[in-house]
């Protein structure tokens, strides 16, 4: 197993009473060079009963807080895009750079409004060490649920991810009587394009709309790939106007677009259905409506938008 460090550890010895963890404060023990196996070891066994991030972290934040008070626990981690905090953070600050010998885990804060003591820090810096491989896994189960939501041809969210997404901004939107908007979009006549040119010149064509798409929204909307050449945006405090002109906008951009795919220039069109959610109404029946409404845009004619009942 790999070592772990972070900047200025200091091991300090604990022990257990009645199987919480104790401090021991004796110079006897600072002065012991080896870890607390049994504490950490408890300590370590708890946190590894989850692998969500922030459960471990409030976790840790709990079980630190019989040794060394604090007011904030803060974690964030640039390169995987995640951070947690609980509690206010104050002025008194413990600043650690997380580190196992395979990569960077993120940093750590610990606060408070009075000074940390060094036997305070020791203790710190000895527990964080039972953290460093839950948070690891946790991190990596992290990835993993993103990877397996990912729509591996364009790199955007796919069935699964919508799916998650739409519940949480239905319960967001209905919990806080906020509008939502939903647009499917699907290539028109995605079929003969495949035949014509090829199965490589579509999957061309379908990263192209999705890098059309991404850049016509704005940042809180989110674009999913359904399936095949059917793609969700949902729009998140939007009326039906924003809804309209945002179908319209994207509609646009792919009509204009001039892909070079395979060395030949091809264009295309899409079908727009476009609803805003109903009070009360679920996912299935959100998601139905705006799927009737692309349904009458392909009969009126296609390279159009139609709104739902
Ligand atoms: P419509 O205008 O009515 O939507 O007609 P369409 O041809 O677009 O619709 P249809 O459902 O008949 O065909 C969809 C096509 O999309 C058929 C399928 O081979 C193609 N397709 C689905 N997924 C992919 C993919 O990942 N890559 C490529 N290149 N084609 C795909
Ligand atoms: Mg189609
Ligand atoms: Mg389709």
């Amino acid at each position: 197993m790999a070592n772990p460090q972070f900047n200025n550890v200091r091991t300090l010895p604990l022990r257990t009473d009645a199987g919480r963890l104790m401090p021991l404060f004796n110079d006897q023990h600072m002065d012991a060079h080896k870890p607390g196996g049994g504490q950490l070891l408890y300590l370590s066994s708890q946190l590894q009963t989850s692998l969500d991030l922030d459960e471990i972290l409030n976790q840790f934040s709990d079980e630190v807080k019989p040794f060394v008070a604090h007011d904030y626990l803060g974690y964030s981690n640039d390169e995987k895009s995640c951070a947690f905090s609980t509690g206010k953070n104050a002025r008194h600050r413990l600043n650690y750079q997380l580190t196992l010998q395979d990569g960077q885990l993120g940093k750590l804060v610990l606060s408070r409004k009075c000074k940390f003591t060094e036997k305070e820090t020791g203790e710190v810096e000895h527990l964080i060490s039972a953290l460093l491989y839950p948070l690891r896994n946790a991190l990596m189960y992290r990835e993993a649920i993103h990877a397996a939501q990912k729509d591996a041809l364009t790199g955007v969210g796919n069935r699964a991810a919508l799916n998650e997404a739409l519940a949480r901004e239905i319960e967001v939107a209905q919990r806080h009587k906020r509008t939502l908007g939903m647009i499917i979009l699907d290539i028109d006549h995605f079929k003969k394009i495949n035949d014509t040119y090829g199965h490589s010149t579509g999957d061309c064509l379908l990263k192209a709309l999705t890098r059309t798409a991404e850049k016509t929204i704005r940042m809180s909307d989110q674009l999913f790939r359904y399936g095949g050449e059917e793609f969700v945006v949902l729009l998140p405090e939007t009326g039906l106007k924003g809804v309209k002109n945002l179908a319209e906008r994207i509609r646009r951009n792919i009509e204009a677009l001039n892909c070079v795919c395979n060395g030949k220039h091809i264009k295309m069109t899409a079908s727009f259905g476009i609803a805003t959610l109903n009070i009360d109404e679920n996912e299935e029946s959100f998601f139905i409506r705006a799927d009737k409404a692309l349904y009458k845009a392909k009969d009126g004619g296609r390279n159009c938008a139609r709104v739902a009942d």
